[in-house]
C-alpha cells in the first residue's frame, strides 16, 4: 500500500458538526498529526475512534515532524493531519505537511468540513461572491500598518482572526484607517453556545467592541471598499504633464498615473500619446 496524508477537518465548536466522513478517516489511519494531543485524544473518545499514534505537530515543531511524517508514508502508512479546530492550513499547521507529501509524491487526500472564516463570511451577509482572507494581521511594526492600509483600498470583502484581548484595538485601528463608514460585521463563538453576529460600521463596532469585555474567538468581516470614481481626462491629463515635467519617460509615467488613479493603463496610455 502507498502512504497517504489525510486532511481532516474538525468542528470550529460544536462537536456535532464533526462528519461521518472524518470519523472513517481518522479510524482508518495509522497515525494523526495534531497540534495538541489532548484535545484531540478528546475529540477522538467522542466520536468513538480508538486513538492511533499521535504526532504533535505545532508551528515550532512541523519542520522536524514533517520528516517523521514523510518517512511513515515512505512506510507505506496513511497519516491523518488535524489541527485544534476548523480546516488545518488555515492559520493553523497543515500546509507545510501538505507540500513536503504532494511534493515527494505520496497522495494527499482532504475531508472538508468547517471553518471559521467562510462560517463568518456566509452569515456575514457581506459580498462573498469576491473575498479575502486575511488571517490574524502582524502584531505590530510596519507588516501590520502595511497591511491596514492596503485594506483601505481592497473592494473585496476581507475576512479577519483575532484573538478577543486585541478585538478592540484592531477594530479602532481599522476604523482610523479606512474611516468609520465601511461596513463591518463581527462573528463571535461561531457554532457554539454564546455565538454571537453583530453587523453595522466601523464606526459603531468600536462601540460596540467598548461596551462588553470581549471574550472567546472572533472572526472579523470586513465589507470591501467603494470602487474609485472614475479619475476625469483632465485629471489624468494633469498628472501625465507633472510626472512629464519632473523628467519622468512616457512609460513610466503611464503607470505611475494608472496605478495612482486607479484608471486602466490603455486609457492613460493613450491620453499620454495625444499630449
Ligand atoms: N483552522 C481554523 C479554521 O479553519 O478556522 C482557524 C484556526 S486559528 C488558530 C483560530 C482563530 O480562528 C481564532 O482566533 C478565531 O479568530 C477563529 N475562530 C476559530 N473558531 C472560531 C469560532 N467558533 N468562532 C469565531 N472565530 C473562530
Amino acid at each position: 500500500m502507498s502512504g497517504a496524508l489525510v486532511v481532516v477537518a474538525t468542528p470550529i465548536g460544536n462537536l456535532g458538526d464533526l462528519s461521518p466522513r472524518a470519523v472513517e478517516a481518522l479510524a482508518g489511519v495509522d497515525a494523526i498529526a495534531c497540534e495538541d494531543t489532548r484535545r484531540t485524544r478528546k475529540l477522538l473518545t467522542h466520536a468513538g475512534v480508538p486513538s492511533p499514534a499521535l504526532i504533535t505537530v505545532n508551528d515550532h515543531s512541523e519542520a522536524r515532524q514533517t520528516r517523521a511524517v514523510l518517512a511513515r508514508l515512505d512506510r507505506g502508512e496513511r497519516v491523518a493531519v488535524v489541527s485544534d479546530a476548523g480546516m488545518p492550513s488555515i492559520s493553523d499547521p497543515g500546509e507545510r505537511l501538505v507540500r513536503a507529501a504532494a511534493g515527494a509524491g505520496f497522495d494527499v487526500e482532504v475531508v472538508p468540513g468547517p471553518s471559521a472564516a467562510i462560517t463568518a463570511l456566509v452569515v456575514s451577509g457581506l459580498p462573498t461572491g469576491r473575498f479575502v482572507f486575511e488571517g490574524f494581521l502582524p502584531r505590530r511594526g510596519s507588516g501590520r500598518s502595511e497591511r491596514i492600509e492596503a485594506l483601505g483600498t481592497e473592494q473585496r470583502t476581507a475576512l479577519l482572526y483575532e484573538a478577543p484581548h486585541r478585538v478592540r484595538e484592531t477594530i479602532a485601528e481599522l476604523a482610523s484607517a479606512l474611516g468609520g463608514e465601511r461596513p463591518v460585521v463581527i462573528a463571535r463563538e461561531l457554532t457554539k453556545v454564546h455565538e454571537e453576529v453583530w453587523r453595522g460600521t466601523l464606526a459603531d463596532a468600536v462601540e460596540h467592541v467598548a461596551s462588553t469585555e470581549p471574550r472567546g474567538e472572533y472572526v472579523v468581516v470586513l465589507g470591501g471598499a467603494p470602487p474609485p470614481g472614475e479619475a476625469s481626462t483632465e485629471e489624468v491629463t494633469d498628472a501625465l504633464r507633472a510626472r512629464l515635467a519632473a523628467g519622468h519617460d512616457k512609460k513610466s509615467a503611464t503607470a505611475d498615473v494608472a496605478k495612482e488613479l486607479r484608471v486602466p493603463k490603455r486609457k492613460v496610455y493613450e491620453i499620454a500619446t495625444r499630449l
